[in-house]
This record gives structure tokens, sequence and C-alpha cells, in this order.
């Protein structure tokens, strides 16, 4: 199916998506990006369309779709079309439209805007070593087999030749017409004649970004500044395809407090991190609304209704807006004052007093207990965010290693925890014995190390059960402070 754009995207109903790749944590920039597509949708009266950006397989974590699902209802905003809840313009996730992306790269080659190209990895890496070699200040590919001839290309597919489809990038320039930024100009001799299809068969993103949010009939894609450096190519391919183009607006990344690019290291960036340090999710999304935008009377605190009627683009400011979690604690206070008792009841029971937390936590303590009012005085880390090391920060150390090589070994282990998939206390075991041994620390003291950091105690329950239970944010946020705590010392 292959659909020729006629009208204009502002003359059409408005469409807007997320297209977020499940490649890992639910991240709060995908919240953040979703909830200025879903405001402006609901505005206009519109369609807010979730599609899940999987062809990078390599990438991609089985629970992570999920957890993206979850972690948008959570927060309160919920899609018109999807990949769960179907919609007519499925399907709705990328691995299974595979056939559609072969078609429009084929549509391509036939209108002589995409070629394919045989060259092997050898030749592209000898390729870029010579430009290297020549201080060529432009490395990417030098368009050998633009010169192959059709024919030729078409007996050599036939045969069953690997090769990848490129896109013929023209010589010139391309403007980019972004409604926040205005016109930006590319210059075209900086840009690769990019992969469309490889050799695998699968899209790359550019192609299938592209197809997708044409065939969805998506009217303004509104997403991330990061992918500014992408939008020459989507308009190129509308410009291959003779589309219409959506309307561009790219939002103001979220930064960390130095103004670097929002990241873990300085900041949590998992969604599923503020539902468990106990944010509300109203406050979450007032929050992320700040950011980047202004009510336009100093107004602070507004609902996501509230928003919805108040939005306009022209208040959108691109300075990058920063995280601030004393901000977003500050807005959460006040949300938490205006809740009615029973409300606030409510939220607590649902953050971490359900039965089914509980009932994790008693098979770990039980035996530690004489008296049910022990229960409580046992299990506070298991209710706190961030923990206090004040009363056992000497013991915050590894003997005979340095401060700062302790902060780094901690931060090692949570690299080592997140690329698992899983969150299982024998899974956290194994590879908190490879990491010690790795580093040449004895299991005892690396062990005890995180106990103190994730139990702020001496003693507890077994360590990895407790990690387990406690659960994937707090635990690597403990050990993410606690580095920085005693990094501060070196
Ligand atoms: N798959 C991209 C992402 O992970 C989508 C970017 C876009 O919105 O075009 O965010």
């Amino acid at each position: 199916m292959v659909r020729d754009g006629t009208m204009t995207a502002s003359s059409r109903p408005v469409r807007v998506r997320i297209a977020p790749s499940p490649t890992g944590d639910p991240h709060v920039g995908t919240a953040y990006i979703a909830l200025f597509n879903y405001v402006f949708a609901k505005q206009q009266g519109g369609k807010f369309i979730l599609r899940i950006e999987d062809t990078d397989q390599s990438r991609a974590r089985a629970d992570s779709e999920q957890m993206i699902f979850d972690a948008l209802r959570w927060v309160g905003l919920s899609w018109d079309e999807g990949p769960d809840v179907g919609g007519p313009f499925g399907p709705y996730r990328q691995s299974e439209r595979k056939a559609i992306y072969a078609e429009h790269a084929q549509l391509l080659i036939e209108r002589g805007k995409a070629y394919r190209c045989f060259c092997t990895g050898e030749r592209l890496a000898e390729v870029r070593a010579a430009k290297i070699a020549a201080k060529d200040s432009f490395l990417g590919y030098d368009r050998h087999c633009r010169a192959v001839e059709r024919a030729e290309s078409d007996a050599r597919a036939a045969a069953g030749e690997a090769h990848v489809v490129r896109l013929i990038v023209p010589d010139g320039q391309v403007v980019v017409r972004d409604r926040l930024r205005g016109e930006v100009t590319f210059d075209l001799a900086q840009i690769d004649d990019q992969v469309l299809l490889k050799s695998d068969g699968m899209p790359t993103y550019h192609l299938a970004n592209v197809v997708d949010d044409h065939l969805m009939e998506i009217t303004h894609v509104i997403r991330a500044e990061e992918w500014i450096s992408s939008t020459p190519k989507h308009v190129l391919l509308y410009q291959a395809f003779g589309w219409d183009e959506p309307a561009w607006h790219h939002m103001p990344l979220l930064r960390n407090n130095d103004k670097s690019k929002i990241s873990k290291r300085k900041n949590p960036v998992s969604i599923n991190y503020y539902r468990d340090a106990g944010i509300l999710p109203h406050a979450l999304l007032n929050f992320l609304g700040l950011m980047g935008w202004s009510f336009g009377d100093d107004r602070e605190k507004f609902t996501l209704a509230e928003m919805v009627d108040a939005f306009t683009w022209d208040r959108i400011s691109l300075g990058g807006p920063v995280f601030a979690l004393d901000k977003l604690t500050w807005l959460n206070e006040k949300y938490i004052h205006e809740l009615s008792n029973e409300q606030l009841a409510d939220a607590l029971i649902a953050w971490r007093l359900r039965k089914d937390y509980l009932a994790q936590l008693v098979p770990l303590v039980r035996q530690r207990i004489k008296r049910l009012d022990d229960f409580v005085p046992a299990t506070t880390y298991f209710f706190a965010g961030d923990l206090d090391y004040a009363d056992v920060a000497a013991e915050l150390a590894v003997p005979d290693v340095a401060p700062a090589d302790v902060a780094k070994g901690l931060l090692g282990y949570v690299d080592r925890i997140e690329a698992r998939e899983g969150w299982d206390h024998a899974g956290l075991e194994a590879e908190a014995r490879a990491w010690c041994e790795a580093l040449g620390w004895k299991a005892k003291h690396a062990f005890m190390l995180l106990r103190l950091v994730v139990t702020g105690r001496k003693a507890s329950p077994p360590l990895f059960e407790t990690m387990a239970v406690l659960g994937k944010e707090l635990t690597r946020r403990r050990l993410r402070q606690a580095a920085e705590l005693i990094g501060k010392r070196a």
C-alpha cells in the first residue's frame, strides 16, 4: 500500500504520535514528549497515537514495551491508537510492518531516488580509512554503487547478492521548516547517502519513521530536539516519495542541572523511579508541562485539563529546561497537601502499602521480629527513597581501595545490573560475584558495602533478596547516591 499525500498538514484532522523504541526503562523524556503530543491532540480534537519503533532488534528488550504502556498509563496519558488498543492504521509495531518498508524502498529504487549498494563491510572500512588519512571532512559513503546500472543491480539482487538500499542525497541544501525554530538549512554535502533498508531486510529508523508517519496520516511531528539532525533526511524522503511533510516541532531537550542532556548518571530518568520514590502522577505531569512551556500568567501549578485549554506553541521556550528534582518535590508537596485524608491514604496504599508488597517483605523479616510492632522498624529502608548515610558514612569503604575507586566500582555494579534483563536475586548475586572478582575485591567486603548502601545498615535480610524486593529503581538510585557521596571524599 503506497499512499500519496494530497492535503496539507494544516487542512487534515490532527494526528500526532510518539514513537518510542523499547530499549530499556521507560524514560521521563518519553512522558515529556507524550504530554505535549497528548495536550495538542486533545486541544485540537485530534488523535494521539503510540507507535513502537522496534526495528533495531539488537537493542530491543522484551519487557520494555509493556513498561512503556504501564508507565504512560500511570502518569495519566492514554492513547487513541496503539499496539495494545488497535486502531485503523495498524499494525502499530514496526517489527510487524517489515513488508511495507521493503515495498517502499523498492518504490524509491524504481523512481530513481534510491539504489542498491553491494559494498562489503571491508570496502566501507577501507574507504573510510582512506578518507581519514586524506583528512577529508566528509567521512560518509563514497557513493560507489550509484554507478551500478539498474539491470545489473536487479540481476545481482535476484541472484541473492547481499546489499542495502541507500537514498540518493542530491546536491545543494535542504530546509527544515520547524514551527518552533523557524527555517533551519542543512548543507547536503555533509549528508550521507542514507541506508534505508539494511542487508537483513530491516528498515533503518529513517525509512520506517517517515513511511509510518505518512501512512498513519500524522500531521504534526512533535519530538525531542535531538532528532532535528535526522529531519533533513526525513524531508528528503518526503520529497523523494512526493508526499507532504508533517509540521515539524522539535521540543527543547530536558537537561541535568549542569545543562547537559538529561542522563541517568546525573538524574534518575526512569518514570518508574518517580513512581517508586513517591511522586504523584499529577505532579510529575505538571512538572513536565513546566519544562519548556509556561502557562502564561506565572502559574506553576496546573492540571492536565487546564494545560489542554491554555496550550499554545508560542509559550514554548527553547532554552534547555532543567529537570530540577527539588522543584518536582515542591510541586508534589502542594499536590499532597491538596489531597483529602482519604485520598492520601489511598495514594499511600497504591504506592508501597499494598498487600502484594508487604507479602514480599514478610518472608524476609519474619525471623527477625518478635512482635508485630518490630515490623516497621525492621523494614524502614523498604519504604524510604533516598537513605541518610550519616551514621554509616565511615564504613562506606573497601579496605585498601581509594574512595574514588570505590565510587567507580559501585557505578560499575550499576552498569552490570542495568545491562541485565530482569531483576531477580540470583541474577543480582551472580553479577555481584563476577563484579567483585573483576575488581579484585573480597566478596565479604564488597557485599558489606552493597548492604550498607542498599539498606543503610550492617545487618539485613539476605542482601540480594532485599535488592530484588526493593526494586530496580530505588536500588540503583542508592548505589548512585552512595557513589557520589564516596566520590566527594576522594
Ligand atoms: N524511535 C524514536 C525514539 O526512540 C522516534 C523519534 C521520533 O519521534 O521520530 O524516540
